[in-house]
C-alpha cells in the first residue's frame, strides 16, 4: 500500500481532482475507473503525476494506506450509492468514504447514516470551482464525522483553493453538512447571477450603451466593493464578439437560462423550514420564465410600457453616469440581502438538522476557489466574528451602512422598472424583504384574522397573554381558545 489518498470515478471532475492531488508534495494517489479506459488514458497524458492506478475496488483497496481514504467523483445519484456499495465491500472500519459529487444532502445524511454502521466513516463533502476548480483549487465543504476530518483535513487543504493566505476548506459539520452548505453555495450564485443580468439589463435599457460599452462598467465595478469573479466574467461575456455574425455574443445567445436543480433544491429546503430566501427563489423562477418560450410568445401583446429600447414609454434617463450607479448600489443592496437569507437558510438547516456550524468559517472557504468568491466575503466574516450568533446578517454595522447609503438608490431603481415595465425580480423582491423586516407592523396580522375567520387558526393579541379566537359565525364575540396557530 503507497497511497494516501484515491479518487474513483475519473470522468472531467475526477480526474482533475487527482491531478490536483498527485501535483501536492506528500500525495500519493490510488485512481480507479469503472471503464478501464479513463484509468489508462489520465495515467498515459500524465506520466510525472504520482499516480497508483487500480483496475478493480480489491487491487484499489489494496493499495491505500490505512486508515484508507477515498473520493469518489461519479454521477450523482444511483451510480454513488453503487460505488459507495463497492467500496464498503473491500474497506475496513475506521476508513474514510468521501462523497465529492453533487449530491443532495438528505441523501448524503441517509448514505452516512447506512454506512457508519460499518463502522467506516463516510464524508459528504462538497466541491465548487467547476473543472478549473478541480484541477487548482476548489472551495471543499466536507461534512461527516470528527474522526475522518483528522486524516482528510491535511489532505484537503493541501488542494483547496488559497485565500489570504488560508486553504477554503472546513469540516463544516456532521454527515449531510457540507453538501447543505454547497446547495446554498449554489443557490446564492444563483441570487447573485440573476441580480448582475437585472444590472446589465436596466442599464442597457436605460442608457443605450452597448454591451461592449457596458463591459467596461462592470469592469470598473470590480476594481470596488462588488468586486468578483462573477462581475469579472460577465465583463468577459459582454465584451465577446460572435465571429459568425459579428453582433455582440449576448445578443444572439437564445434568452432561455438552464438548471441542474441545485436552486431549486436551496429553494425547496428553505421552503421546508420557513425561511424566507426570496432572492434566491426570484432568481431560479426568473430562469423558469425564461425557459417557457410558448408562455412568453403568447404573452408578448399584454398591454404595458413598451419595453423596446427608443420609445417613448421606456425608461428614460437623463443623467447615465447617475443612473449607472444608482444601478450598482441597487446591485450591491441586493446582493447584501441575497447573502443574508442563504446564511439564514444555513443557521436554520443547522438548527434543524443539529449541526454545528461555523458561519464565518463558511463564508471565509467561499472567498476563492468557487463561482461566488469575492471580495465582500471578508465584511460577511467580520460580521460573525464581531457576533457569532448574528440572528440577520445584514443588520451587522457593516452592511447597516452600505444599505443606509444605496437606500435611494435602491427604490429608485425599483421604481424606474416598474414604471418602465422592465422585470427586476431579484432587485425588487430583495428590497420588500427589507422592507418587511424593517417594518414595525406587518399586515400579517390581517392574514391571521382571515385565516381565525374561516378555519378557527385562533390568533394571539398585542395587548395580552393567550390565545383567542372570535366566534365569527355566532355572535363576534372573542373567547380564550387553545393554540393552533
Ligand atoms: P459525470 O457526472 O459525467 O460522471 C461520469 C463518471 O461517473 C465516470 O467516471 C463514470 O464511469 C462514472 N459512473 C457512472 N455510472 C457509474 C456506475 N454505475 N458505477 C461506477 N461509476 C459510474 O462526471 P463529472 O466528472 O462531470 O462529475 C462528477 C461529479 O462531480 C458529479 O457528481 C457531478 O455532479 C459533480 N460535478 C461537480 C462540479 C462542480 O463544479 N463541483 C462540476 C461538474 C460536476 P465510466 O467512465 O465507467 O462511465
Amino acid at each position: 500500500a503507497t497511497a494516501n489518498i484515491g479518487v474513483v470515478g475519473l470522468a472531467v471532475m475526477g480526474s482533475n481532482l487527482a491531478r490536483n492531488l498527485a501535483s501536492r508534495e506528500g500525495n500519493t494517489v490510488a485512481v480507479y475507473n469503472r471503464s478501464r479506459s479513463k484509468t489508462d488514458e489520465l495515467t498515459a497524458a500524465h506520466p510525472e503525476a504520482e499516480f497508483v492506478p487500480a483496475f478493480s475496488y480489491e487491487e484499489f483497496a489494496a493499495s491505500l494506506q490505512k486508515p484508507r481514504a477515498a473520493i469518489i467523483m461519479v454521477k450523482a445519484g444511483r451510480p454513488t450509492d453503487a460505488v459507495i456499495d463497492s467500496l464498503v465491500e473491500v474497506f475496513e472500519p475506521g476508513d474514510i468514504i468521501v462523497d465529492g459529487g453533487n449530491a443532495l444532502f438528505t441523501d448524503t445524511i441517509r448514505r452516512e447514516k447506512a454506512v457508519r454502521e460499518t463502522g467506516i466513516n463516510f464524508v459528504g463533502a462538497g466541491i465548487s470551482g467547476g473543472e478549473e476548480g478541480a484541477l487548482n483549487g476548489p472551495s471543499i465543504m466536507p461534512g461527516g464525522s470528527d474522526e475522518s476530518w483528522v486524516t482528510l483535513g491535511p489532505i484537503l487543504k493541501s488542494i483547496a483553493a488559497v485565500a489570504e493566505g488560508e486553504p477554503c476548506v472546513t469540516h463544516v459539520g456532521h454527515d449531510g453538512a457540507g453538501h447543505f452548505v454547497k446547495m446554498v453555495h449554489n443557490g446564492i450564485e444563483y441570487a447573485d447571477m440573476q441580480l448582475i443580468a437585472e444590472a446589465y439589463d436596466l442599464i442597457r435599457r436605460g442608457t443605450g450603451k452597448t454591451p461592449a460599452e457596458i463591459a467596461e462598467v462592470f469592469a470598473e465595478w470590480n476594481t470596488g466593493e462588488l468586486e468578483s469573479y462573477l462581475i469579472e466574467i460577465t465583463a468577459e461575456v459582454l465584451r465577446q464578439v460572435d465571429a459568425a455574425t459579428g453582433r455582440p455574443l449576448v445578443d444572439v445567445i437564445l434568452d432561455q437560462a438552464g438548471a441542474k436543480g441545485t436552486g431549486a433544491w436551496t429553494v425547496q429546503t428553505a421552503l421546508s423550514l420557513g425561511v424566507p430566501v426570496s432572492g434566491i427563489a426570484e432568481a431560479t423562477f426568473a430562469r423558469s420564465l425564461s425557459s417557457h418560450p410558448e408562455q412568453r410568445e403568447v404573452s408578448r401583446d399584454l398591454p404595458g410600457p413598451s419595453t423596446s429600447s427608443g420609445t417613448e414609454e421606456g425608461l428614460t434617463v437623463d443623467d447615465a453616469d447617475a443612473f449607472i450607479e444608482d444601478v450598482r448600489l441597487a446591485l450591491y443592496a441586493s446582493k447584501i440581502v441575497a447573502y443574508s437569507q442563504g446564511f439564514d437558510e444555513i443557521r436554520a438547516g443547522a438548527a434543524e438538522y443539529d449541526w454545528t456550524i461555523d458561519l464565518g468559517a463558511v463564508s471565509k472557504i467561499w472567498r476563492a476557489g468557487c463561482i461566488i468568491r469575492a471580495q465582500f466575503l471578508n465584511r460577511i466574516a467580520d460580521a460573525y466574528a464581531a457576533e457569532p450568533e448574528l440572528p440577520v446578517l445584514l443588520t451587522a454595522p457593516y452592511f447597516v451602512e452600505a444599505l443606509g447609503r444605496a437606500q435611494g438608490a435602491w427604490r429608485r431603481i425599483v421604481s424606474a422598472a416598474a414604471g418602465a415595465g422592465i422585470p427586476a425580480p431579484a432587485f425588487s423582491s430583495s428590497l420588500s424583504y427589507y422592507d418587511g423586516l424593517r417594518a414595525e407592523r406587518l399586515p400579517a396580522a390581517l392574514v391571521q384574522g382571515q385565516r381565525d375567520f374561516f378555519g378557527a387558526h385562533t390568533y394571539k393579541r398585542i395587548d395580552k397573554e393567550g390565545t383567542f379566537h372570535t366566534l365569527w359565525s355566532g355572535d363576534r364575540t372573542e373567547i380564550e381558545a387553545e393554540d393552533t396557530h
